[in-house]
């Protein structure tokens, strides 16, 4: 086959990716530590960011939502522990014993799945007990825990959970941490009730990323980070608590750089329309460059008119429509743009940053998002 160039990429910086382990690992010295590889890990790619994270000998663990993304990290080459977040379908049991996966746990039924099928073929499994101390997501409340304990003994396989663990509802989103503090006060009373019913876990854990780098009691054995793996601050409000505390800025780096091509530059008189909809008419002579990206690939179209791509190391406005597979940027200003041009939807050229963050101001959501929703299709490339 001939070589081809592609329309689009997204580079990882491994360099990037390895500096933001060791900065939160530094944080939570003597801690398990679990990457958080779900979502495509944040829009990464899961397979080559497994095999980046290969390389590192200070992760313990992935952490994953589904059993299929499980998979996906034993093809990609990891040998150590996976724990699986998300819920598991009672026939995915089987699965959840050959892929060597470590479930959360919540629902009853699944428990005693679990605990048969494991028995039945001589083994043991690692469950990760989940408490509810206030998110009212997935987890249980103190008066189920009698009723798993009973499980947990009735099963050679179990006998009880290797973990118990919670979730924060609401460290990243404000300054005011109580309520965090009334989540932890509650974990530590769920703690208490499952010691009085023998099942006390070898290790608890409770920490994403904003709780690693604000608060060190959520420690425990292990932290789960992953936005701030990728290099990105979970929220405004986390990066300023921890200025507020005294912390250093440059923690993070952002591992991803996702870049295409103009493929056609086009001079219009004033008055063109451009795009769908016609919401943006010229006022001058303008050029236009044509990018083939659009909203399948995760480029959001709420961000039609507004935003701009950088063009040797210059903005290039948007204008009009983000369209399925193309967008049109005015290149006016811009001088020595050539047929092919680099263009960079996410990262930095010359002194000009796009980070997710901004994307996420334009369209109105968080960065997350933003690097979730890249197309697992875009071509995915490992720098240094
Ligand atoms: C996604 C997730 C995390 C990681 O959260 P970040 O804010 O990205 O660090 C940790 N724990 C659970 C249960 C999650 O669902």
């Amino acid at each position: 086959m001939p070589p081809t160039r592609k329309l689009q990429w997204i580079e990882l910086s491994q360099k990037a990716l390895h500096n933001n382990i060791q900065s939160l690992t530094t944080l939570a010295p003597d801690k398990l530590f679990a990457v958080c590889v779900k979502a495509n890990a944040y829009g990464h790619g899961i397979t080559e960011t497994v095999k980046i994270l290969l390389e590192n000998h200070r992760v313990n663990y992935l952490t994953v939502h589904s059993m299929r993304e499980a998979i996906k990290c034993r093809r990609a080459g990891w040998r150590k522990q996976i724990l699986l977040l998300g819920p598991v379908e009672l026939c995915d049991s089987d699965a959840v014993l050959e892929f060597d996966v470590e479930p959360i746990v919540f629902n009853r039924e699944f428990l005693e799945n679990i605990g048969k099928r494991a028995d039945k073929f001589n083994r043991t499994v690692k469950t990760h007990l989940k408490l509810e101390t206030g998110t009212n997501r997935q987890g249980i409340t103190e008066k189920d825990i009698e009723k798993f304990a009973v499980v947990y003994k009735k099963y050679k396989s179990l006998q009880k959970p290797y973990a118990a663990s919670t979730h924060f509802a609401n460290i990243e989103d404000t300054t005011n941490h109580e309520y965090a503090e009334y989540q932890l006060s509650q974990f530590h009373k769920l703690l208490d009730v499952m010691t009085a019913h023998n099942i006390k876990p070898e290790i608890r854990h409770t920490a994403s990323s904003a709780a690693t780098i604000l608060f060190g009691k959520t420690h425990f054995e292990m932290v789960r980070p992953g936005i701030s793996i990728y290099g990105y601050w979970p929220s405004k409000e986390t990066y300023l608590s921890h200025k507020l505390e005294g912390g250093t800025n440059n923690l993070f780096e952002p591992v991803l750089t996702w870049k295409s091509r103009i493929t056609q530059i086009k001079n219009l008189e004033t008055d063109s329309f451009i795009s769908y909809g016609c919401t943006y008419q010229t006022t001058t002579k303008s050029k236009i460059g044509i990018i083939p990206v659009g909203y399948y690939d995760g480029y959001d179209r709420s961000i039609s008119n507004k935003g701009y791509v950088l063009v040797n190391g210059k903005r290039a406005p948007i204008r009009g429509r983000i369209c399925m597979n193309l967008m049109m940027v005015d290149i006016s200003d811009i001088p020595k743009v050539t047929l092919e041009n680099e263009v960079t939807l996410i990262g930095s050229e010359k002194n000009e940053i796009i980070s997710a963050n901004k994307i996420a101001d334009w369209s109105g959501t968080i960065n997350y998002e933003i690097l979730a929703r890249l197309s697992g299709e875009i071509y995915r490339e490992i720098v240094l």
